[in-house]
């Protein structure tokens, strides 16, 4: 067995990972007990990465439509990628570079961003270059420009060991950022007198945990932030003597903040004033305060400024630059850092320079030895796809993202593809929203098979390391956008003349990733993010690093901002006077409720990876809406009755769960679910595309939406024994892609997978009535039930119930039950228990709900390592079992500890007491 260091390639947190392999199979992972962001730790996610390296759903060659009408078709990459530079060519010729975007992913590698970025800026001249960070962290870089001059976390994960106090702001850290919250804990167990507040409208497990949880009405964090000014400057809690040394524009913002009343801003917030006035005390006279922070503050139509209230409290506190103290922005992507500092968005150039600025623009054009760079603006994501829609913008290349399901307004989102002249997918995965859009489709490398670099939130640079070779003809994504770059300067030289003086073919003439890596690298010197220190070699010696890390030094910055000193023109930091706006929309009487969208635990953005791992739909099956119970009641909604949700763009029909995380008047939606997972196009047909105006960052976390329940009263459902599925030489995953178009024939419509060490697969659906007689056989088709052998069927045509089940090798393989489907529930179990299928036949097809063998459901899986089930611990819990016992008895949290979290609320919510390992 081969061991290879690389990093998890899930989220900002940038956990260290050893990948196992044999051969070119990928058969384990481990957490690198070397990497200085997890020291061996792995959450569920991480911990489970070595079982999404398959490639039944991965894009294994390139392939073609030339019309719309026809489907994709195999082409050799020589083939696509000329076609596609001619087709970018014809469009620049014809309506200049602004008419081509590339749309891009803070989950590419530092290198593939560079050559990205210098593709659109550097040989074409537009800077309709974006990416699917602008969604996640845009307002976060925007907020630390305006108040710290420059797009720079000052913190280290080492500084939670050093705070006193912990403001944790619209971030659900447990489930977002798990390794970090393992070191939130640690650090709570070394220091009982470390004081944890978290803001946020729900009751996550993070909030639930916190020592003083302030629930706001969504979108009202400034008026919270300028409130705990006020007290902080009642109480003579400001730092006058850092303010006056190291700050300027204090006098705006202290006039706002003596204007904003503890009073006024409990009813902007819908919180007690005296928790405002705890906040605040307890954040000021803290030895050290540390904010970690996240979507809630920055997927805000005035997100900016979000992130600006926030750092002015750590600015008039002198809380930065020292030991456990400052304003640290956890990222939510692996990789949304380097394309930070590669300047791979629409408004940036390399190595945090400004498009704005005459001199950047020229010394970028001088490192890549082209005659100018664009100054115009590029499109942001919103823009974009708006600019797709009106056809200002005519082709676009997205690479290692899916907007067709993570954009705000799906609806504009998927029309503005449609409308496209040209779209190019650069994917590892063949079966994603965006796929069905791509005129071209081009298999890119993943995880496990590529190389590069990556930066974690606290500006870490780890090596991303090849463990196995590259599946079928997939390519590295840096090497795909260079190879395209040399082709198109070809076509673009024989008619476009803006590119004179460009010569792609050196340009883009890079030998290896490292060669990328150097030339990104001479590009940061001098500047803020300065790693002209830094090499593979060293990185491969010495480990991961912080920039900056200048020519000459040995290691990098642990926390900036120490000697007061800000990246500004005066070198002082400013404060921001932010002042309390209300959101793009509020609830009315057609709309009266507030959606929220956001993480779970066990998945990951749109579930492309996360979705071919079974055990991770163990902790939560399907979507489900949150909501409080009194909102449920009002509409007499039962847990599990499907709902209608409606927004101002879109409707959604999605199961509805109780909730006491939720505040009465608001809802909460994960946002993994697409259409391949539901009916509709998830969360995002009905999020608003209204973005902040600095950041441009929609706010994907406030719609106004109405709910209401949906009568379906037909219902399907099909199972499936994945592994060994007869046809399927690929172990049956391919399964899930046949049968996702079907998802949308239905009303309401979910598809999950179950098992542990086998896969399952469980499509539900129901509709009004009974769906057409070809959607049956289509699924019939794709299960193989229209195969004659081993076939077990009921029907009663008069009734609308039809049955069927086929067994092989005394296993039950696979079953669709439509009209009456009792048995399901038990069914699934059976099958999860491998129950040998001559015990079941006779029952299989009957109208049973309690199954025909002695099997208590297990219910939801909390803890998804050791495979603890929800029920086992509330039959402990019913005992009087401690937080302790749990662990001791069960083992649950015992292992990576995502789910010690909950099973410490699941603790406290029924009276029980924690114990000392708590
Ligand atoms: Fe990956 Fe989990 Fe670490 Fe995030 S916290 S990098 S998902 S292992």
């Amino acid at each position: 067995m081969n061991e290879t260091k690389s990093s998890c390639c899930y989220c900002g947190v940038g956990c260290g990972v050893i990948i196992q392999s044999e051969g070119e199979r990928i058969i384990g992972v481990r957490g690198d007990p070397d990497h200085p962001a997890n020291f061996g730790r792995l959450c569920t996610k991480g911990a489970t990465l070595h079982l999404t390296a398959r490639t039944d759903l991965r894009a294994m060659h390139p392939e073609l439509r030339v019309s719309r009408e026809e489907t994709r078709k195999r082409v050799s990459w020589d083939e696509a990628l000329d076609h596609a530079a001619g087709r970018f060519a014809q469009i620049i010729h014809e309506h200049g570079p602004d008419s081509v975007a590339f749309y891009i992913s803070g989950q590419l590698l530092t290198e593939d961003y560079y050559v990205f970025n210098k593709l659109a800026k550097g040989l074409i001249g537009t800077n309709n270059v974006d990416t699917n960070s602008r969604l996640c962290m845009s307002s976060a870089v925007a907020g630390y420009k305006a108040t710290l001059g420059m797009d720079a976390p000052p913190n280290c994960y080492e500084d939670i060991d050093h705070a006193a106090c912990l403001f944790i702001a619209g971030s659900n850290t447990a489930f977002a950022h798990p390794i970090v919250y393992r070191r939130i804990e640690d650090a709570r167990a070394k220091n009982p007198a470390l004081k944890i507040i978290v803001v946020d409208p729900r009751r996550t497990d993070t909030a639930a945990a916190a020592d003083l949880h302030l629930a706001i009405a969504p979108g009202t964090d400034i008026a919270l932030y300028n409130a705990m000014l006020h007290v902080l400057l009642a109480e003579k809690m400001v730092d006058r003597n850092y303010i006056a040394a190291h700050t300027e524009g204090f006098e705006a913002i202290e006039r706002t903040a003596r204007a904003t009343t503890v009073e006024q801003a409990a009813a902007i917030c819908a919180v007690k004033a005296p928790d405002i006035i705890t906040a605040a005390r307890w954040f000021g006279a803290a030895k050290a305060t540390l904010s970690l922070y996240c979507q809630g503050l920055n997927q805000s139509s005035h997100g900016t400024h979000n992130n600006a209230a926030l750092i002015n409290l750590h600015l008039a506190t002198a809380h930065i630059g020292r030991p456990g103290a400052g304003p640290f922005s956890l990222t939510g992507q692996p990789n949304a850092m380097g394309g930070r500092e590669v300047g791979g968005l629409s408004n940036l150039l390399s190595a945090h320079r400004d498009l704005a600025n005459p001199a950047h623009r020229a010394e970028v054009a001088k490192l890549w030895g082209v005659p100018d760079v664009p100054a115009k603006p590029g499109k942001t994501a919103v823009e974009l796809f708006g600019a797709l829609a009106s056809g200002e913008v005519k082709a676009v290349w997205i690479a290692c993202t899916n907007p067709a399901q993570s954009m705000p307004g799906q609806d504009q989102v998927r029309a503005a593809l449609q409308n496209a002249d040209f779209v190019v997918l650069q994917e590892a995965y063949r079966n994603t929203d965006t796929a069905a859009y791509a005129d071209l489709l081009l298999p890119a490398t993943s995880w496990g098979e590529k190389e590069g670099t990556v930066t974690n939130s606290e500006r870490r640079i780890t090596r991303v390391r090849a463990a196995v070779p590259a599946p079928g003809e997939a390519r590295a994504d840096w090497a795909i956008a260079a190879d395209f770059a040399q082709r198109l300067g070809a076509a673009l030289a024989a008619s476009s003349p803006q590119v004179s003086g460009r010569d792609a073919m050196k340009l883009f003439a890079y030998t290896s990733t490292e060669a990328v890596f150097n030339e990104h690298r001479e590009s940061t010197r001098g500047r803020d993010l300065d790693i002209t220190g830094l090499s593979y070699a060293m990185l491969d010696k010495a480990g991961p690093q912080q920039w900056p890390l200048r020519e000459g030094e040995t290691s990098g910055r642990k926390r900036l901002y120490e000697n007061g000193l800000f990246p500004t023109p005066s070198g002082r930091a400013r404060f921001v006077d932010a002042k309390h706006l209300a959101a793009a929309e509020c609830a009315d009487a057609d709309y009266p409720l507030l959606l929220n969208t956001g993480r779970l635990r066990d998945q990951w953005h749109g579930m492309s990876r996360t979705g071919t791992v079974a055990r991770l739909f163990s902790h939560a099956p399907e979507a489900l809406l949150a909501m409080h119970p009194a909102d449920m009641a009002s509409r007499r909604l039962a847990h599990g009755d499907i709902v209608k949700v409606r927004s101002r763009r879109g409707e959604l029909a999605v199961g509805v769960e109780a909730s006491q995380e939720l505040q009465p008047g608001q809802v909460f939606l994960p946002m993994h679910w697409g259409s391949q997972f539901m009916a509709g196009a998830g969360a995002n047909a009905l999020t608003s595309p209204a973005f902040d105006p600095f950041s441009k960052q929609p706010e994907l976390k406030l719609a106004a939406v109405a709910v209401e329940k949906f009568e379906l009263p037909y219902e399907i459902v099909a199972l499936a024994r994945l592994t060994g599925m007869a046809g399927d030489p690929s172990g049956g995953l391919a399964l899930t892609a046949t049968l996702q178009p079907l998802l949308q024939h239905f009303d309401w419509a979910s598809l999950g997978l179950f098992g542990r060490d086998e896969d399952f697969l469980v499509m539900h659906a129901r509709c009004a009535k009974a769906p057409a007689a070809a959607v049956l056989a289509a699924m019939d088709s794709a299960l193989r039930l229209d195969d004659k052998d081993a076939l077990l069927s009921y029907s009663d045509a008069a009734r609308g119930i039809s049955k069927k089940i086929r067994f092989a090798g005394g296993h039950i393989l696979a079953v669709r039950l439509a009209g009456e489907t009792r048995a399901a529930a038990w069914l699934q179990e059976a099958m999860l228990d491998g129950v040998a299928a001559p015990e079941l036949w006779r029952f299989a097809l009957a109208p049973l709900a309690t199954p025909p063998v002695a099997r208590a459901p297990r219910g939801r899986i909390v803890c998804n390592c050791l495979d603890v089930s929800e029920n086992e611990i509330a039959s402990r819990l019913t005992q009087g079992a401690s937080f302790d016992d749990l662990q001791a008895t069960l083992k649950c949290g015992t292992s990576c500890g995502s789910c010690a979290p909950e099973l410490k609320r699941l603790c406290v919510e029924r009276g029980h007491r924690l114990g000392a390992a708590a």
